[in-house]
Parts: structure tokens; C-alpha cells; sequence
């Protein structure tokens, strides 16, 4: 049976999605035993694994595939005066409104404008209080004592750790304007709406590349990352219909940004932020030379040592919201069968091989006859390249959607006749047909189907 024939249901709720999520091990309730923790979730076996896929992913395009990007891992915590430089300590607010009834907090921006003129609670009808700035930075503690003048902020974005290494980088490296620097990492914001699952959390990872330039060659590099960013998404397997430009208005804009455009995703909830691609001019470097009083101009030796501050293109992306979107695009309820019962209908994730947690799985027909032996056999061959699973309990039937609901592409089947003459079935996860293969070329075939992988 063909993929694209199969009836499918279309409405996907986020319910769906995080019941899926704690059921097959990806996502969990952080401190699920004690009621749970706002903000916070924890990343289970399967997640983990669909995690570091995607960050890897994103690492390679980002890194191997282009010459002029190096990595960097910046520590978390980070001296005080970065955020003042920055302009987080004085601007990174969200303008706050709380219920005086049932006391509820709001975000301004996100509730009815016409109620909030009135001072209306969209909840239930009682009285706002007037709106106030709110910081997002999470402030803590170092050194022996408590007494302020150890404060010290979780950065509320990766950018930062960059920006202060870039001289570093720079000499150490012998990096040549425009080139750029990749990191992956934690960060952390005091959010005051974290619904949606993991699409806002407290703590999160970004993906974040700033690409160093020369003044003047920006909108031609802020051109060249849109398009590189739009077609990492297709690279990615994601369905691209459900991905659009939002280009920010003036009002919108951040005050140093010249230009910014997100790639939104069509979550459950609507379209919704991504990522995003923006112009930051020389505002960071020249704020840091400013604060720090070190000199942040770029030496350009094969332009009679020119200075300048170099313009910022960045590239800004949320992991644990990239991890959401893959899910829920990946995310299916498809009916297989018409015999009436729920058995009828199995959910699968159509992840890109290269993301799923479990790349092959191996299933004997049955435990006796010596068919266990044998897929053990193969397994052991196959680990060194894959991630494998083992499965041998239960109809064959029901490992496969087992498989299925963690988004395994292949399943390798061992049957009576794998004994007689060495072949193999390998069930593909999206289209359910099953190609029988020699084992000896089983690697090979494996190799082929992931290269030119394609969603249907
Ligand atoms: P918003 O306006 O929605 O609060 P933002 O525009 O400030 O977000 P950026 O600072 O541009 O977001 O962050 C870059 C990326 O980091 C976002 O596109 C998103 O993918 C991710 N991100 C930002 N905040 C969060 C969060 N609280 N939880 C999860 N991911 C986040």
C-alpha cells in the first residue's frame, strides 16, 4: 500500500502531541513528582536523541558546510557589565499586567488591546493594573555572600558569549571579515506565559550564528542567510507550506536592528515564531568597545589595515522549539486498515532519518528456530553505524507501530526464510512496503534509502 493513499486525520492538537511526547519517552513535566516546574521540561530517551540529531544537523550546515564558520561553546554565566552593554539589563522587559480578581498575570502585548485600554481582564472581567515593565533575566548569586555585590544574570541568549570572543576568535583563528561563529547552548528567561508545551520555557537552547561583515556588504548577507536559512528547513524534511516569512514593522523592530525577518512555523496553535534573521549593524561591537574600553575594530590586512567595526548578521534559533516544530510536523494519525476498530489507525512520525532517535530497528519473527540469535547477530553489525533497537515481544504487527510512534524509518525483519538464504525485509516507516535484501548488502541498502530520503 502506497503513503499517499492513506486516509489521514488532519487536525493535530498539542494535547496529541505532548501525550505522545510522555508516552513514547521524548518529553516530560520537569519535577513531574512534586506537581511539576513551570518553564521547565525534561528530555527523555527519545528526546535526547531527537535533540542532539537536530543540533547536530544544525552544526553541520552550519559549521562543515560552510568554510567561513567556527564554533564556539561561551560559559553560561558571564560578567555583569555584558548584559549592561548589551542593553538587556535596561531593555529586555515584557510589559506586564496582573489582575486585581482573580490575579492572573498577562502579557500587554499578547491580550486584547481594546480590553487593555479599558483595563479589562480577558479572563474573567475584573480590573487590570497598570502596565509595567517587567526584566526577563534570571538574577542570581556568586561568591561566599549574599549581600548584591556578587549578582550575576543566566544569560538570556547565546549572542553575547560571541560577541565578547570575537577578537579572540579573530587572532587565535586568523578569521578573515565576513566569516562567522556558531554556537549551541542554554539560556534563560523569566517568561510570564510558558503554555504551549516546550514553545516558551524558562530555560531553553538556541542555535545561534552571528556572521561578522564589513559595513556596506550587509544587505547583500542578510539576503544570502535568509536563503540559506529557508533551505535548511527543506533540508530538514520539514513540510514547507507550513513555514512563512514574517518580516518585523517598524514598531517591532529592535532599536539597533536594520532589518529582521522570522521564518515562522505553523504550530498547532498558528504560525509562530522560529527563528529569526536580523540585521544588528555594528550596535554590539560598538556598545562592548564603549563598556569594556577595548578596541573592537577589525584590522583588515589585505586592505592596507583598514578598521572598522564589523556589522552583525545573525541568525537565531531555538533548539527545544525547533525539537517541537519537527514533532509536530512529523506528527501523523493515519488509518492503515478498515476493519472497524482501533487498530484500523496507527500514529507515526515521519522524522528525516537523520533525526529519528532509532534509525533501525530489528525484529525477529519469532524468538525460538534460532531467529533471535540471528537478529541479535545483525544488530551488533549494524550499531556501529546506526542507532538500533531490539524488539522480539508481541505480533510483528505491533512492533512495527511501536516503531512507528517513535518515528524508526526502517524495521529489518528476520524471518525463516533469512535462515535459508541469508535475506532480510526492511520495512519503510512512511510508505509500509517491505523489500527483502541479502544481508551482506544490507548496510548499503540502508546507506541509499537514508541519502535520498524524501518526505511523501
Ligand atoms: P519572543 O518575542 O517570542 O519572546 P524573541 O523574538 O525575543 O521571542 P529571540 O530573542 O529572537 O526571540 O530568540 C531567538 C529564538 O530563540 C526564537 O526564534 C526562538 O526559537 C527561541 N526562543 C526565544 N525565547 C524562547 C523561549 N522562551 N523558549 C523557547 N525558545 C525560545
Amino acid at each position: 500500500m502506497a503513503a499517499q493513499n492513506l486516509e489521514t486525520q488532519e487536525s493535530l492538537s498539542m494535547e496529541k502531541i505532548v501525550s505522545l511526547a510522555k508516552r513514547r519517552g521524548f518529553v516530560f513535566q520537569s519535577s513531574e513528582i512534586y506537581g511539576g516546574q513551570a518553564g521547565a521540561w525534561d528530555y527523555g530517551p527519545m528526546g535526547v536523541e531527537l535533540k542532539n540529531r537536530i543540533a547536530r544537523f544544525w552544526w553541520k550546515e552550519m559549521t562543515q558546510l560552510h568554510d567561513d564558520i567556527v564554533g564556539l561553546d561561551a560559559a553560561i554565566l558571564m560578567h555583569p557589565r555584558v548584559w549592561e552593554a548589551s542593553g538587556h539589563v535596561e531593555n529586555f522587559t515584557d510589559p506586564l499586567v496582573d489582575c486585581k480578581k482573580c490575579k492572573t498575570r498577562f502579557r500587554a502585548d499578547q491580550i486584547d488591546q481594546d480590553k487593555l485600554a479599558r483595563k479589562e481582564c480577558p479572563d474573567c472581567g475584573g480590573e487590570l493594573t497598570d502596565t509595567r515593565k517587567f526584566n526577563l533575566m534570571f538574577k542570581t548569586n556568586i561568591g561566599p555572600v549574599d549581600d548584591g555585590t556578587g549578582l550575576i544574570y543566566l544569560r538570556p541568549e547565546t549572542a553575547q558569549g560571541i560577541y565578547v570572543n570575537y577578537k579572540n576568535i579573530v587572532q587565535s583563528n586568523r578569521m578573515k571579515i565576513p566569516f562567522g561563529i556558531a554556537q549551541v547552548g542554554k539560556a534563560f528567561r523569566n517568561e510570564i506565559v510558558t503554555k504551549n508545551f516546550i514553545f516558551r520555557t524558562c530555560e531553553f537552547e538556541q542555535m545561534e550564528m552571528q556572521y561578522f561583515v564589513k559595513p556596506g556588504e550587509d544587505d547583500k548577507f542578510f539576503d544570502y542567510w535568509r536563503e540559506q536559512r529557508w533551505a535548511y528547513y527543506e533540508k530538514l524534511g520539514v513540510r514547507m507550506d507550513r513555514l512563512r516569512w514574517h518580516r518585523h514593522g517598524k514598531d517591532e523592530l529592535a532599536h539597533y536592528a536594520k532589518d529582521a525577518y522570522d521564518i515562522e512555523y505553523e504550530f498547532p496553535m498558528g504560525f509562530k515564531e522560529l527563528e529569526g534573521v536580523h540585521n544588528r549593524t555594528d550596535y554590539d561591537l560598538t556598545r562592548h568597545q564603549e563598556f569594556s574600553g577595548k578596541d573592537m575594530q577589525y584590522i583588515d590586512q589585505d586592505n592596507g589595515n583598514a578598521r572598522y567595526i564589523p556589522y552583525i548578521i545573525e541568525t537565531s534559533a531555538g533548539l527545544t522549539r525547533q525539537l517541537l516544530a519537527v514533532l509536530c510536523d512529523a506528527y501523523e494519525d493515519q488509518k492503515v486498515a478498515d476493519k472497524g476498530n482501533d487498530d484500523d489507525w496507527r500514529t507515526v512520525l515521519h522524522f528525516h532519518p537523520l533525526l529519528a532517535p532509532v534509525t533501525v530497528a530489528v525484529l525477529p519473527l519469532m524468538k525460538k528456530d534460532g531467529l533471535a540469535e540471528l537478529a541479535r547477530d545483525i544488530r551488533a553489525e549494524l550499531k556501529e553505524d546506526y542507532s538500533t533497537d531490539y524488539d522480539q515481544s508481541g505480533a510483528i504487527g505491533r512492533r512495527y507501530r511501536r516503531q512507528d510512534e517513535i518515528g524508526t524509518p526502517y524495521c529489518v525483519t528476520i524471518d525463516y526464510q533469512s535462515k535459508e538464504d541469508g535475506t532480510v525485509t526492511v520495512r519503510d516507516r512512511d510508505s509500509m512496503l517491505q523489500d527483502r535484501v541479502p544481508r551482506a548488502s544490507l548496510q548499503e541498502y540502508l546507506r541509499g534509502k537514508i541519502k535520498s530520503y524524501k518526505r511523501v
